[in-house]
Parts: C-alpha cells; sequence; structure tokens
C-alpha cells in the first residue's frame, strides 16, 4: 500500500497519511529509546515484533468491543489505523508496584496492588511527561469530565482482558501504558484505544520466575530484548512456536 507523506515521527514509530481520508499509516520502527530519550539503540527485529503484538492485542480488544484505532496490518512493519486526536495523557496502570511508583513511594517492585492504581501522565516529552492529577487535568481543559469517566471504564476494560490473556501464558501484567483517541461522529465525539500495545509500553514479568519480558531488558541492560519479545510473541502464538528470533525482517524495512 502506498505511503502519503510524514506526517509525524515519534521514537519509536512513525505515522504517514494513509491511502484513504480518515486513515494513517503506523510505521514501527527499531529504535528503542529510555529515559526520555537519553539512552538510544537500534534493536533489529523490534519494530516486527510490536507491530504483530499490538495487532494482536488490538483485535482482541475489537472483539470485545473496546473501540480501537486499528483497521488492519499491512505489512510486517506497517498498520493502517483511523486518524484521531490524541488526548494529551499518558494513562498508566499498575496492578503491582514497580518503576517510577516504586522508586517514588519507596514499594518493593513485584508487590501486588489492592487494586489496580490509575495514574495519568501529560504527554510533554519537553517535561518528561509529568504525573498530573485529576484537578490539573479538568482545570487546564485537558479532558472533561465525560471523557476521564469513559477513559476510566476503557482503561479497566483494557486491564482485565490483558491481564486475562497474559494470565493464561504464564504472565504477570504488572503496568502498562495507553493512549485514548478523540474521533468524531457527526455532532458527537467518541474516545478510542490509539497508539500501540506492545511490551515497549507494558510491565511483563515471567509468573514462575520473575524473569522481564518487557522494555526493562533494555533499559536495565538485562540481556537481550528481541528475545524477551520473541518469547512473548511465541507464548502468545502469534509466532509459530519453532519460528527462531526475528533478527532481520525480510519484507520490508
Ligand atoms: O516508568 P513507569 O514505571 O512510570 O512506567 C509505567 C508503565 O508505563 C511501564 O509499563 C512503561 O513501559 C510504560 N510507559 C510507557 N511510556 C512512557 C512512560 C511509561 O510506555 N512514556
Amino acid at each position: 500500500m502506498a505511503r502519503g507523506k510524514k506526517i509525524y515521527e515519534g521514537k519509536a514509530k512513525t505515522l504517514y497519511e494513509g491511502t484513504e481520508p480518515g486513515t494513517l499509516i503506523q510505521y514501527f520502527k527499531d529504535d528503542a529509546t529510555a529515559f526520555n530519550a537519553e539512552k538510544k539503540d537500534v534493536i533489529e527485529g523490534k519494530g516486527v515484533l510490536n507491530n504483530m503484538l499490538s495487532e494482536y492485542f488490538m483485535v482482541g480488544l475489537g472483539s470485545i468491543g473496546v473501540p480501537t484505532h486499528f483497521i488492519k496490518r499491512i505489512n510486517m512493519r506497517e498498520q493502517l489505523v483511523r486518524t484521531c486526536e490524541i488526548v494529551p495523557l499518558e494513562i498508566i496502570v499498575r496492578n503491582y508496584a514497580a518503576g517510577t511508583m516504586s522508586q517514588r513511594l519507596g514499594i518493593e517492585e513485584g508487590t501486588q496492588l489492592p487494586r489496580p492504581i490509575i495514574e495519568y501522565c501529560l504527554k510533554d516529552d519537553k517535561l518528561g511527561d509529568p504525573l498530573v492529577s485529576e484537578e490539573h487535568i479538568a482545570a487546564f481543559g485537558w479532558a472533561s469530565q465525560q471523557d476521564m469517566e469513559d477513559i476510566l471504564s476503557l482503561t479497566l476494560r483494557v486491564n482485565d482482558f490483558l491481564s486475562g490473556i497474559m494470565y493464561g501464558v504464564g504472565i504477570k501484567l504488572i503496568d502498562f501504558k495507553i493512549e485514548i483517541g478523540r474521533v468524531y461522529e457527526g455532532d458527537y465525539q467518541r474516545l478510542i484505544l490509539a497508539d500501540e500495545i506492545s511490551p515497549d509500553s507494558c510491565r511483563l514479568w515471567d509468573m514462575e520466575t520473575n524473569q522481564k519480558l518487557d522494555k526493562d531488558v533494555f533499559r536495565r541492560d538485562l540481556g537481550s530484548l528481541t528475545d524477551a519479545y520473541t518469547e512473548v510473541a511465541r507464548r502468545l502464538g502469534v509466532l509459530p512456536k519453532n519460528q527462531q528470533p526475528v533478527t532481520k525482517p525480510t519484507l520490508i524495512n
């Protein structure tokens, strides 16, 4: 499928105009960044794995009635998505303490939380995506009260779905981040799940060993990121069981 002009280049993905009005092509790069891009590398095959994994989760969520921007996967690195206006928030769900929550509150990583905890960060790389409260969100008009109610119910459905899928393949869903988009249908606006769901945006630990199978492998230099993501994809049946780790994607670069 022919790509249109480049609309936006992010750290791990690039967006191009789609062929139909109201669509975009989301291209998954191999670039890995952490700590607000202070640490950078190119991990061969990461984009291919994230494209396939994100397709798997978005299709599954769509099938239980969660609206998403995903239309179809085009090839190994690209998917066609619906154009939407991104709500300027990163929505983080935590089932177990880890990462910045553990640092901030001094709770040991891996401690199960009494209930899923939702945090909101302002999407602003220059400010390092700061944590914000619902008071900030309302006062600065980043989302309305109705939006926040819709975001909460959508987010909890995503958490239940992903936690269950992961549990089924022996993985604990520690936490994850999602982004939400607005689409306009006539006079109405609707919120849909946008961006991606992949081991770049989730923390995934093996249930038995607590081995990390997510981007912390890169952030903390714990081994091969491709091996970790391939393991997740294999367990979910996204890659055939006997397929070797994706090191040299051949269909498209
Ligand atoms: O770093 P922190 O502990 O706040 O991250 C919580 C979750 O959100 C992790 O799964 C992390 O991968 C994800 N995240 C993300 N993009 C960001 C910040 C966090 O995908 N900009």
